[in-house]
């Protein structure tokens, strides 16, 4: 007799079959199709994408919850910033010279964002955090920037370096993720934190000389909480006390937690920040901003006296016109958007978590506001470090269930309900979700 989940698949595989031609037709072009962490029983590939929901290539439709990893606050295709897109494609899609459609996205981005005197645009997150780190260490004179355990802040080589799990929680040892990033980044110019622990502060202050920055996620994304406020402060105070820049790593949180991401959300002022994701309404952006004395660096290029940026497309019209548009609806919406995000995310955590709870499932649905990663352990967990044992098993199975279902989640990562899901649509979510997890407990994975 098949198991729940064979049989789950077995209809999967049988109703993707384009999508799996496209992913064998892929393999023959591409290095690689898609992030690394993120695993699917099957390669979804997408033909049409509409508010909450995604049809695949072979007509399938699906609730996400993936959101692009994130940029889509307002659903996939708001009206709002499509309209923008199209007329901004109608008048120029040039790079190089300059367009005025950036003052606009930077006044809004000041606007919202507490701690944003000034502003650059960039394509991605990945470019935003390295700029961060860049003019951190130029404005302090000091070479290395600390980072903390579970956090994930882009794909250039110091971001990459990590947590050794192996190592004492106290005082964590680093590593690189793969293969290619010298030693001395991770020697000498990148230093781990312990996450949501008072040994993190220790370590700032004894190695105050060293560090230009910390960077913080105010929300990572594998431990998604809402509690971060007194951790937050504490470490602004130890950034204050030891001369070391405090960076935000906004790129997930900014504009989703809240308008003024979570700077405002847990009322923390940081001396940088970076955003990405919903800044631009769905099109390719990084931005960093901050501080003027520190954000100044920048504006003296590659000078002896200055931090140099760069980018072909940083700042093109068309994500800035996407952008421009998506954040004015937030603005303008704001006082609907956020509390309506607030009551359906936290109806989704309280019925999955309660779930668990009755029937004594030991998994837990953590979020913070409409952010959501689903960890199949037994908790308390306060940080990545609790993460192990996973039970991998019951992942993977769940995750197929919930695709039986109709609901897409990128399996294994963090996910996202936006202002495009209906009540109804939250409800089905739910149903699918504890649906799915009786199936883990009747095959007896969980
Ligand atoms: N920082 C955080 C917190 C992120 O979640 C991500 C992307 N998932 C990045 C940085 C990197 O952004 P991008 O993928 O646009 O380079």
């Amino acid at each position: 007799m098949p198991t729940p989940s064979e049989d789950a698949l077995a209809r999967l595989l049988a109703r993707t079959r384009k999508s799996q031609a496209a992913q064998e037709e892929g393999a023959r072009h591409l290095a690689l199709e898609v992030v690394p962490t993120f695993s699917m029983p099957t390669p979804l590939y997408v033909e049409l994408a509409s508010g909450s929901r995604v049809v695949d290539i072979d007509g399938n439709e699906y609730l996400d919850l993936a959101m692009g990893f994130g940029p889509h606050v307002l659903g996939h295709r708001p009206p709002a910033v499509e309209a923008a897109v199209k007329e901004a494609l109608g008048r120029a899609w040039q790079t190089a010279m300059l367009n005025t459609t950036q003052h606009e996205l930077a006044r809004l981005l000041k606007e919202a964002s507490p701690s944003a005197e000034l502003a650059v645009f960039c394509n991605t997150g990945t470019e935003a955090t390295m700029y961060g780190m860049r003019v951190a260490r130029a404005f302090t004179g000091k070479p290395a920037v600390a980072v903390f355990e579970g956090a994930y802040h882009g794909a250039h080589d110091y971001a990459l370096i990590m947590d050794d799990p192996k190592s004492e929680r106290t005082a964590p040892a680093s590593r690189a993720i793969g293969k290619g990033i010298p030693d001395v980044i991770g020697d000498v110019t990148v230093r781990v934190l312990p996450y949501r622990h008072e040994a993190a502060f220790d370590l700032i202050r004894r190695h105050a000389d060293e560090l230009a920055a910390v960077v913080v996620q105010p929300v990572q994304n594998i431990t998604p909480r809402a509690d971060n406020g007194e951790f937050l402060r504490a470490l602004r105070t130890v950034c204050d006390d030891s001369g070391v820049l405090l960076m935000f790593d906004e790129i997930v949180t900014g504009f989703r937690l809240a308008l003024g991401g979570g700077q405002e959300y847990f009322d923390v002022v940081p001396d940088l920040a970076t955003h990405g994701k919903a800044l631009g309404g769905g099109l390719p952006i990084g931005a960093l901003s901050g501080r003027a004395d520190v954000m100044s660096l920048l504006s003296r290029g590659g000078t002896k006296e200055g931090v140099f940026s760069g980018g072909t497309f940083s700042g093109n019209p068309l994500s800035m016109a996407a952008g421009v548009a998506a954040v004015t609806h937030l603005r303008d919406h704001q006082s609907q958007i956020y509390p309506y995000l607030h009551e359906q995310s936290a109806r989704l955590a309280a019925a999955v978590n309660g779930f668990c709870e009755a029937e004594q499932i030991p998994a837990v649905l953590m979020s913070a506001e409409s952010i959501f990663c689903m960890q199949f352990t037994a908790g308390p967990i306060e940080s990545a470090r609790d993460l192990h044992p996973i039970n991998r098993a019951a992942e993977r199975a769940f995750y197929l269930h919930l695709l039986d279902q109709g609901v897409l989640v990128p399996g294994v990562h963090v996910f996202f309900v936006s202002s495009a899901h209906t009540p109804d649509e939250v409800d089905r979510i739910i149903a699918a979700f504890v649906h799915s997890l009786g199936q883990l407990r009747a095959e007896g994975l969980c």
